[in-house]
């Protein structure tokens, strides 16, 4: 779209709001909650587009949660609001624990290597205990909106704050008033709006991951699909062999080396990770519809090929697809630092550390069928994240946390994973409490501060090397 045609209107404005946090996933539900339980004073609003929670949790069908553990399984790093929606599942019979899940498992796609770990879970379960939890917190929601617009006016040196953001719905487009924005959209939307410099793809091309439909496959036989893989010990992703054949002849429907399926809590069902919608920019809406059209056809020339071609497929049937196609990567917010490679690689220690985590690099190849933590660059046992990804460096109020913050391509291939992004939301919503409480704009609080309560809520950021 490249002309443009001015409008203007009055839209109504709604009761304004402390701390507004945008979009509902594993980011934004960790950071509503932390946010309402710092700030016990604070209005806390949680905006999302759908009429649930979960973001790629639950839209966007992708699981299990990856790993919360060091990369050799040995110690859980986060913890705090992830571990407590884990356990609350766990109670509902939603959920298996990520210390009784190890490496090499139907429930992990038998994949060795930064898979140890994982929690499998049911989406409606998340669903409705990721809605209770935020509830119970205090945090006010509105569903079925979505943000598309930020009024700013000038900030300090030369940065802007945000003073309201334009809402769609049902009901037409509204003003929301906000004191501090997080921005969980995982695409930055906020901090885009709002003028902050964006990084967009792989420095090379500026191509980023590719796009995956999620989809859930009913009657598969669990037993022969284990004793497959089991017999075939050579083969790094299940039914290598069968689809390497495959594709040399030009029969299997999509760029991919092997299968990706996790395997569920319900016998015989296991969800497909195997879809690749290549070169597609998922913040351009032309683009997400072609995406949407080629994921969905790809879901049922894959079913095909499954009951044709795999063991233990024949007599399957799908479930459901995700509500959206998943968005591995788009807009990366430029903050008060980037999060690098090297950072992950050498295990760098951060004095405003405020989350740890364990997963490698997993990157899906811009461009092919390769890619994943099979063909990663080697990272830390732990590494950390610093709170400076969390403050965009050209905006006074804003912070942003989950898929969005500030890093390069290669460092977000690992911490995009669901429980760093609890761990990441968490931290924002613990700061923006502090932040909002002082009157100071986040990158101003004191570090030691949102340290101490992470502790108190439950978080692990182990012991801080001093500044
Ligand atoms: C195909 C695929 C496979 C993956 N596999 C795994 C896996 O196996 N395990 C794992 O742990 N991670 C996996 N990931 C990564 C993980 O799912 C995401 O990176 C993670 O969910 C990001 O969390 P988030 O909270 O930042 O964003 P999301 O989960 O994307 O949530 C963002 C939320 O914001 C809402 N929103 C967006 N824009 C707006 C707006 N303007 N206004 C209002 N609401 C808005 C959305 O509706 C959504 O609810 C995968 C991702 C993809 C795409």
């Amino acid at each position: 779209m490249t002309e443009t045609h001015a409008y203007q209107r009055n839209i109504p404005m709604a009761r304004g709001a402390d701390i507004v946090v945008v979009g509902g996933g594993p980011a934004g539900i960790a950071a509503a909650i932390a946010a309402a339980r710092t700030g016990a004073d604070a209005r806390v609003l949680l905006i999302e587009r759908y009429g649930f929670l979960g973001g790629n949790l639950t839209a966007g069908l992708v699981g299990p949660c990856m790993t919360s553990y060091s990369l050799d399984g040995k110690e859980q790093l986060i913890r705090g609001v992830f571990e407590e929606f884990i356990n609350r599942m766990v109670e509902a019979g939603g959920a298996l624990h990520p210390s009784g899940v190890p490496a090499n498992t139907a429930y992990n796609s038998f994949i060795d290597y930064g898979h140890d770990k994982v929690a499998p879970f049911d989406p409606e379960c998340a669903k409705i205990t990721a809605l209770r939890m935020v509830r119970e917190a205090g945090v006010d929601l509105l569903l079925h909106t979505l943000v598309v617009d930020a009024l700013t006016q000038p900030g300090k040196e030369g940065r802007r704050r945000v003073t309201g953001l334009v809402c769609a719905s049902k009901s037409g487009l509204h003003l929301q008033p906000a004191g501090l924005v997080i921005d969980c959209s995982a695409d930055g939307d906020v901090a885009a709006l709002a003028g902050n410099e964006i990084m967009l793809g792989r420095d090379q091309d500026g191509l980023m991951q590719p796009m995956t439909l999620f989809f859930r496959v009913q009657g598969i036989d669990d037993a022969r699909v284990e004793e497959y893989v089991r017999a075939h010990p050579e083969e790094l992703r299940p039914f290598g062999a069968i689809v390497a054949k495959a594709r040399e002849e030009g029969r299997f429907p999509v760029p991919r080396k092997g299968v990706g399926m996790y395997r569920t809590l319900q016998s015989g069902v296991w969800r497909i990770n195997t879809g690749r919608v290549l070169k597609r920019n998922g913040t351009d809406v032309n683009d997400l519809t072609a995406a949407e059209i080629e994921g969905r056809e790809q879901t049922f020339a894959l079913l095909d090929f499954f009951r044709n071609e795999l063991p233990g497929f024949e007599n399957c049937s799908l479930l459901d697809t995700a509500v959206q196609i998943g968005v591995r990567e788009t807009r990366r917010v430029v903050g008060d630092y980037i999060l690098t490679l090297g950072d992950l690689q050498n295990g760098r220690r951060f004095p405003d550390v405020i989350a740890l985590c364990g997963y490698p690099v997993d990157i899906h190849d811009p461009n092919g069928a390769g890619g994943g933590t099979g063909e990663a660059p080697p990272t830390a046992n732990v590494y950390e994240i610093p709170y400076r990804v969390l403050t965009p460096r050209d905006l006074d109020n804003v912070m942003v946390a989950g898929r969005a913050v500030s890093a390069t391509h290669e460092a977000l291939g690992a911490i995009r994973v669901m429980p760093p992004c609890f761990a990441m939301g968490e931290a924002a919503g613990v700061a923006s409490a502090l932040a909002q409480r002082a009157g100071q704009a986040p990158r101003d609080v004191d570090v030691a501060a949102v340290q101490a309560q992470l502790k108190v809520q439950g978080a692990y950021i182990g012991d801080p090397v001093a500044g």
